[in-house]
């Protein structure tokens, strides 16, 4: 017995120097679990760059899409807890446990939660050559175009997916779901004419509705943004979708298990980089906004995320929307 508790004194000796060195000249991945070029990816990209210098570390972001986020998830769940494999994702990590039966993870339990990063507004948009130019004109199209209308989402359990259903159950329509794995190749069919409508974040749809590639008709939040590009636009609720309101956010996770060493260090590198003006204002431009609360810290995050869960999950099963 003497012998055993030796070795794992010693073994946890020699792991507590590992943390100690962390990151200790390795290369950490920021695994995002959406396609490149899309929302999820421009903010991983971005605070990638701005926690290179006070991590000390070569940062890679890795794209692992697949099932509106749960492959990339469950990938970072199983990972070595060493603090080389994190996990950059959004909402989905309080709207999957109720959107998906099975999602291969358990977001409270297989996952030290390192801090929230940003908050993001979503917007209705839809391909160029739809005949409406205000949400009204939109409503009259939808209704007039039932059952023929193509929804694009980045699948089941991702923000697109939520706000669309959302979208569906309060004006009462049915559209068909077309999946993507994530919602850059979305908006390209957007943009191409092969969706008809798609809700995502102003991360992705800010450039293209400045390029008047595509149309915007309404922001998600309850109140207007006041980002230049997008001030006029109005709120689905003025729109007259009662208590609609979706924000997306997104959160650093790393696997369980990580040591309390590793995660203060990325946390408190995290903390350096929300303060990084140049990432304020990639983000602020994006209409995106860096978070400032007490969510950038551990324990704020995981609360949060608890109170998100309890949240959405009355939300999604009185509307109906879960996936089976
Ligand atoms: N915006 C996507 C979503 O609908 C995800 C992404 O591609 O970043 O969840």
């Amino acid at each position: 017995m003497k012998v055993f508790a030796f070795a794992a004194l010693a073994f946890a000796t020699v792991a507590a120097a590992h943390a100690q060195d962390y990151p200790g000249g390795k290369t950490i991945n920021i695994v995002v679990p959406f396609a490149a070029g899309g929302p999820t990816d421009r903010v991983a990209r971005d605070l990638a760059e701005a926690l290179r210098k006070p991590l000390g570390a070569t940062i890679v972001v890795d794209n692992v899409p697949g099932a509106g986020s749960s492959i990339g998830a469950a990938k970072v769940a199983r990972a070595a807890p060493d603090g080389t494999t994190l996990l950059l994702n959004h909402i989905g990590m309080a709207t999957i446990p109720t959107l998906v039966r099975k999602p291969g993870f358990k977001v409270e339990t297989d996952f030290e939660y390192l801090g929230i990063v940003n908050d993001v507004p979503m917007t209705l948009i839809s391909r160029p050559s739809i005949p409406a130019n205000n949400y009204k004109e939109l409503a009259t199209w939808i209704a007039a175009n039932k059952g023929k209308i193509n929804l694009g989402n980045a699948g089941v359990g991702s923000a697109s997916h939520l706000c669309g259903l959302l979208f569906q159950s309060a004006t009462k329509t049915e559209m068909t779901p077309v999946p993507y794995k994530g919602t850059a190749p979305a908006i390209t069919d957007l943009i191409g004419g092969q969706i008809d409508l798609l809700c995502d974040q102003t991360t992705n749809t800010s450039p293209q509705i400045e390029g008047k590639k595509v149309k915007a008709f309404a922001v998600t939040t309850a109140k207007r943004l006041n980002t230049p590009l997008l001030k006029d636009l109005p709120t689905l609720q003025e729109a007259g979708l009662k208590d609609f309101q979706v924000t997306i956010w997104h959160g650093l996770y790393a696997p369980k298990g990580t040591s309390p060493a590793i995660t203060k260090k990325i946390n408190d590198a995290l903390k350096v980089a929300l303060k990084d003006p140049d990432f304020i204002r990639k983000q602020e431009d994006l209409g995106a906004v860096v978070a400032n609360d007490g969510r950038i810290e551990p324990e704020g995050h995981k609360k949060f995320v608890a109170a998100e869960i309890a949240k959405w999950s009355p939300i999604i099963k009185a509307a109906g929307v879960y996936a089976d």
